[in-house]
This record gives C-alpha cells, structure tokens and sequence, in this order.
C-alpha cells in the first residue's frame, strides 16, 4: 500500500494529532504521560522528581537493557545508595550484583561507579546540566546526556533511542541513517513542546504498538494517513 509523503504533510496542528492519537491508543490521559505503565527512566524520574543524578545512572543502567530489568535493578541499588557520595562509596562488586541481569552490568558498575565519583568530586554532588560534560562522563553518550536534560532539568532536546529512530523513519516524520541524523532533522520539523515528551512516548509505543517486528498496524491510528510504514513488510493487528 503507498500511503503518500507523510514529511510534506506535516504542520503543528499534524503533530497535535500525532501526540494526541499515540497517548490515545497507549491509554495516557490527554496531557498527562505521567500515570502507570512509564517507560522505566521515565517511572524513576516520576518516582523522584528533581533527582537528575537518579536519571543518569538508571539510563546508565537501560542501555541494552529490557525496561523491567532497568526499573528493578534501579531501585535495587537507590535503596542502597541514591546519591553521588553513597555509590561512589559502593564497591564495583556491590554495584554489580545490585544491578545484575542488566546487560553489560559489570561495566556499567565501573562506569557508574565512576560517574558518582565524578559527580561528587568535581560538581559538588550537583549532576551537571550540560550536555557536553554529561558526555565525558565514561558511558554516557548523546542518548543519556539527552535524557538526563529532558527528565531531569527540562531542559528541551530530543532523546533519540532506537524506538525514536525506528518509528520516525517508518512513520517518514525523518529519511535518516543514525540516531544523531533523526535527532537533528527532528529538531527541524517538530515543534519545541515535543521534545521533551516524544521520547517516552515513543519508547512506550515502540515496546507495545510498533514493535520492531511486524508492528501493530492494524490498531493504529496513524495507519497510512499519517505514516508511511516504510520497510514494514509484515504487520498485525
Ligand atoms: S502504522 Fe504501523 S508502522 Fe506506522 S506507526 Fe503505526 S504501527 Fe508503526
């Protein structure tokens, strides 16, 4: 099926609807992402508002990481250690079996380790607002750095994980290669109000609606007049 251009399409009023139909079919109250079923960094953020240091590491510990995994082992370790000062205190090993079975937990134990010590020593306990700093923080990358701004200081950027990149280019929102490429052209097309929100929206419904394996067509709302399901091959109802 040819569903048309969907990117000459697009206005304001077009991703008013955008927003409104995917909380609609999530079952999100209309203006309000904030009640149940949150994507986990956005459950830790919503469990703990104004903590952005809680935001780096659980992002930290999601990368490559199923959401129950990252909400459970999160809190496992907040309830040991939330501050900077507490888990730089914290052994590696602790680190390791507090956040055990996410992916890479041995490594994230070092890096998160050394992210709270980073924190404590140079910033005074204070996680930096700034992007370019969170980015020299040993695995933090552009993805995280993002997060942490949106979530954690609202500060307005557009967090571009793999269900943000994937659903963009089916949708035809964006034609790009890699995340960073779909985070600058959405900065071009989309308008500032969505920045922060569209992560955790699409997160969510990249997990439930359009899976990265035949997606849930048949029960979107933005079927064909406001997507484009490019390379989609295979969909459901
Ligand atoms: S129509 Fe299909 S491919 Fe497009 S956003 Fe909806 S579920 Fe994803």
């Amino acid at each position: 099926m040819s569903c048309g251009d969907v990117m000459k399409k697009l206005t304001g009023k077009t991703w008013d609807r955008v927003f409104q139909d995917l909380r609609a079919r999530l079952g999100w109250p209309a203006g309000d992402t904030r009640r149940g079923g949150l994507p986990s960094v956005s459950q830790v953020a919503a469990d703990n508002p104004g903590d952005p240091f809680r935001i780096l590491v659980s992002t930290m510990i999601s990368l490559r990481t199923k959401d129950d995994v990252t909400l459970a082992a999160s809190r496992r370790l907040f309830a040991k250690a939330s501050t900077p000062a507490a888990l730089a205190a914290l052994t590696e090993k602790e680190i390791e079996s507090l956040i055990y079975p996410a992916g890479f937990y041995k490594t994230k134990a070092v890096h998160i380790r050394e992210a709270a010590r980073r924190v404590e020593k140079d910033f005074h306990g204070r996680t930096p607002a700034d992007r370019d700093v969170l980015m020299r923080l040993k695995g933090v990358g552009r993805k995280t750095a993002n997060l942490v701004l949106n979530l954690g200081f609202g500060v307005e950027a557009i967090c571009v994980d793999t269900h943000v990149h994937r659903i963009s280019n089916r949708a035809g929102w964006v034609r790009t290669k890699t995340p960073e490429e779909t985070e600058m052209a959405l900065m071009e097309i989309m308008p500032r109000k969505y920045w922060i929100p569209l992560n955790e929206l699409l997160v969510k419904y990249g997990q439930t609606v359009c899976t990265p394996a035949s997606p849930h067509c048949g029960s979107c709302p933005l079927a064909c007049a406001r997507c484009e399901r490019r390379g989609v091959t295979r969909t459901r109802e």
